[in-house]
């Protein structure tokens, strides 16, 4: 286990038809507020020594109290990943002063497809002019640009190689990630991405229970298995994550939850850590 993951809010401005929503149910309620999630970052970074976490959604942006938690994981000394659809981020000197990595969702090189995954009707080139942007305001930051392959759909060799001239444009690292679905017609597999990838000259260098890492000529890029829909249970769960009811869950999500509110709320360290173990150990 390496971080806490934050599902700040389920919610999120757009549709995509395979979102998974981090397995959060739409129906919850808002329950943690900034000084809940400083406590939890605090008792994670003295007690297991978690330096880094992620906030993630739905679109955390969307989240009233966004920038009061990164503020507050900044004085913690936490460095704090984003991910995001990057559509709300008119003003990223602002809104990630105090973030150290985005991971921003991009999916595709071609408009139609962009809007037929998204199901929305807000153009792929204002997200790639906003991540130009972003490099631009932002020098220091690191950024990771999310693809997730659908077979038939964004799958082709010169769309990756499209999407990783973009990548090489805005020094990003690109990441592809397989789809996790039931419809065997869309699903992908990591194995088989990678295999793609080497045909395309890169070789790989490093792998672990849960991606791939790829060079060519000095260009990396990464191959992440999708932990949810079940398809990897089997493997190594790698974070913990908390929903906005203070359930916490590990990666592959839902199948095992904690209810940890009361922990959280009376700022009870030892009993947050206790369930946490709970958690990590159930096999
Ligand atoms: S942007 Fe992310 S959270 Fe929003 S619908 Fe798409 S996959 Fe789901």
């Amino acid at each position: 286990m390496r971080e806490f993951r934050f599902v700040l809010t389920p919610f999120c401005n757009y549709k995509c038809f395979f979102c998974h929503s981090e397995c959060i149910n739409e129906g919850i309620s808002l329950q943690l507020t900034p000084s809940d999630y400083e406590f939890m970052a605090k008792v994670a970074r003295d007690q297991l020594v978690w330096t880094t976490c992620t906030l993630t959604g739905g679109e955390p942006l969307i989240s009233p109290i966004f920038k009061e938690v990164c503020e507050r994981f900044r004085r913690l000394g936490i460095a704090t990943t984003v991910v995001t659809n990057a559509s709300l981020l008119a003003r990223p000197e602002e809104l990630l002063k105090d973030i150290s990595q985005i991971n921003v969702s991009v999916h595709t090189m071609n408009p139609d497809t962009y809007k037929r995954i998204t199901q929305i009707g807000y153009p792929l080139e204002s997200i790639l002019n906003t991540i130009a942007m972003t490099r631009e305001k932002l020098p220091e930051l690191e950024i990771h640009l999310n693809y997730t392959v659908i077979k038939g759909m964004n799958d082709s060799d010169e769309e990756f190689e499209q999407f990783l001239r973009f990548a090489r444009k805005v020094r990003a690292r690109a990441k592809f990630i397989d789809l996790s679905t039931t419809d065997e017609n869309l699903k992908t597999d990591a194995r088989e991405i990678v295999k793609q990838l080497e045909a395309l000259g890169f070789k790989l260098e490093d792998e672990n229970a849960w991606q791939y890492h790829l060079v060519r000529a000095g260009e990396k890029t990464t191959v992440t298995k999708c932990p949810f829909n079940g398809k990897y249970e089997d493997l190594p769960a790698r974070d913990v994550f908390v929903d906005p009811n203070g359930m916490i869950y590990r990666s592959y999500g839902g199948y095992f939850s904690v209810d940890a509110l009361s922990e959280i709320k009376s700022r009870d360290a030892d009993g947050l850590i206790g369930k946490i173990r709970v958690l990590i150990n159930y096999s």
